[in-house]
């Protein structure tokens, strides 16, 4: 599981400071070095680490006039709502139109498991909010992603609609609308193309499609495994497409986990979803304090 190192790293530097009775200068500032140590070492943004360790520090200064808990107890609860905050506070869904079609633009880079991610929303909004879900297939380039949709598909009884390869995926998106109108579908989820690296030919069709479906949600798929660099990744998607939120992806791997925590402060934009399987029932919704109960073990 992902943040397990950092988990076991965090766990031991405030076990140190939970057994305190009091609390010095000296043993908060040896727990607060060992905690940034602990997120840096988990791939954490040092802008990131640096914002969060010094809103601990803050809190944790006022800390003594609190009697309910002991002083160490309580510098444990203000770094896990630290985390909560940097997860997001609040788990939030798609952004549904009161009425008409929501539509819903996956995008991100090759092989982070956006049409996986796309299969798996659908099946839970099927099953979960009783959502009437097409998914488009409007990922041209990746060989067999067409293919990979429509297998998805068929397994969770939500319909694809495609187009072929040969057609441009703005016409198939275009098209998919007009077809989810006629078919009475409430929710269209379009899977986009990837690739390895962004460029401006592939953000360009990106637009284009944005453009063409006004995407109530424009969900970035973000990959645990990648580290640090995802925080330019996403920097990138968001600055040209406005990204309203985030799928984490692969967070079952064994990632340290830092890049995908970073992503979210940086962007500011909330964690929808998290992938914890390759299974198309490995998909939660994102409850930002089970998250952080999870990091601090
Ligand atoms: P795309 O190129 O972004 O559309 O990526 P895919 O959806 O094809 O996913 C790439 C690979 O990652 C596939 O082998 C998926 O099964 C796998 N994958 C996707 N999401 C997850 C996840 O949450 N956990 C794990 N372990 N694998 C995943």
């Amino acid at each position: 599981m992902a943040f397990e190192s950092l988990t076991n790293r965090l766990s031991k530097a405030l076990k140190n400071i939970t057994g305190k009775g009091k609390l010095t200068e000296a043993n908060m500032n040896e727990m607060l070095r060992e905690v940034r140590m602990s997120l840096l070492e988990a791939d954490v943004n040092y802008r990131v680490v640096k914002d969060f360790i010094e809103h601990v520090k803050i809190k944790a200064m006022g800390v003594e006039v609190m009697s309910s808990l002991n002083p160490g107890q309580m510098v444990v609860k203000i770094v896990h709502d630290e985390i909560v905050e940097l997860l997001g506070t609040q788990e939030q869904g798609l952004n549904y139109k009161t009425a008409g079609i929501t539509t819903v633009m996956m995008v991100g880079l090759q092989g982070t498991g956006k049409t996986t991610a796309a299969a798996k929303i659908a099946n839970v909004i099927r099953k979960k909010q009783s959502r009437k879900p097409l998914l488009v297939a409007c990922d041209l380039i990746r060989p067999a992603a067409v293919e990979q949709l429509k297998t998805l598909g068929a397994s969770i009884d939500v319909e694809v609609f495609s187009l072929g390869i040969e057609t441009p995926a703005l016409t198939t998106a275009k098209k998919a609308l007009e077809y989810a109108q006629e078919q009475g579908y409430d929710t269209v989820i379009f899977d986009t193309a990837g690739r390895l690296h962004i460029d401006e030919e592939l953000m360009q069709e990106l637009a284009d499609i944005k453009a063409a479906v006004h995407p109530d949600d424009i969900l970035l798929t973000v990959d645990a495994m990648t580290g640090q660099d995802i925080v330019n990744v996403a920097q990138s998607f968001h600055d040209q497409l406005a990204v309203t939120g985030l799928v984490l992806t692969k967070l079952d791997g064994d990632a340290r986990g830092g890049g995908v925590l970073s992503v979210r402060a940086i962007t500011q934009v909330p964690v929808k979803f998290v992938g914890l399987g390759e299974k198309i029932d490995d998909l939660d919704i994102f409850y930002p304090e089970r998250m952080a109960d999870r990091i601090l073990g």
